[in-house]
């Protein structure tokens, strides 16, 4: 299999979001990934066409480790392996949410990235230091810019990977609901958009 490789360099040179390798745990979730005992593939596909890979395999509802190689460049590859614990919410109008807690700051976010402290481990985009791209290019970035105002229009930090901002105290529930729609759907469409591709669930042997 591929491992995660030479895009190192780029994570090094732009420090963007939009370079680096990510897990979102919503994916997983829509996909219904999360099944104890199973394990599945997830590819990151770059700008240049070539393909990283990642195994993840769900040890329970709460934990899942991370298998993937990586090396630095002019180094040997190194197989690593990081365990990732999962919370769970309760949704307002049902259902369940899962959460990934930072294995560095402990927050709960839904996407990890490769970087941070150790440049071999998943963080949250805190911790990893990473931003994102000024520059709008293409519609998968715009709509996440989008989608990014929004949630300051509410009082949000922007950070796509964070709980949806609740209610501002001063604002009526039909706005609130209103710019909640297009944001949702915003996010939606950069969702569709984002290179990833997903093999189906495997079985652990
Ligand atoms: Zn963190």
């Amino acid at each position: 299999m591929p491992g995660l490789c030479d895009y190192r360099d780029r994570v090094a040179t732009f420090n963007l979001v939009e370079y680096t390798f990510d897990i979102d745990v919503r994916r997983w979730q829509r996909r219904e990934f999360l099944t104890p005992n199973t394990t599945f593939l997830t590819l990151w596909r770059t700008d240049d066409r070539r393909c990283c890979s990642l195994r993840v395999r769900v040890i329970s509802e709460d934990q899942v480790r991370l298998i993937y190689s990586l090396r630095m460049p002019g180094k040997r590859w190194q197989r690593k392996e990081q365990p990732i614990k999962i919370v769970w919410d309760s949704c307002r109008y049902g259902g369940r949410r899962p959460w990934l807690l930072c294995p560095v700051c402990a927050r709960r976010v839904a996407v990890l990235y490769l970087g941070g402290i150790s440049p071999f481990s998943f963080s949250c985009r805190r911790c990893a230091k990473l931003k994102y791209q000024c520059e709008s290019s293409g519609p998968r970035l715009r709509s996440m810019r989008k989608a990014q105002k929004l949630r300051r229009q509410l009082d949000g930090s922007g950070a796509l990977e964070e709980p949806f901002p609740e209610k501002p105290p001063a604002m009526h529930e039909k706005r609130y609901l209103q710019i909640k729609k297009i944001a949702l759907s915003a996010e939606e469409e950069w969702f569709r958009r984002s290179a990833y591709l997903f093999r189906a669930l495997e079985r652990d042997s």
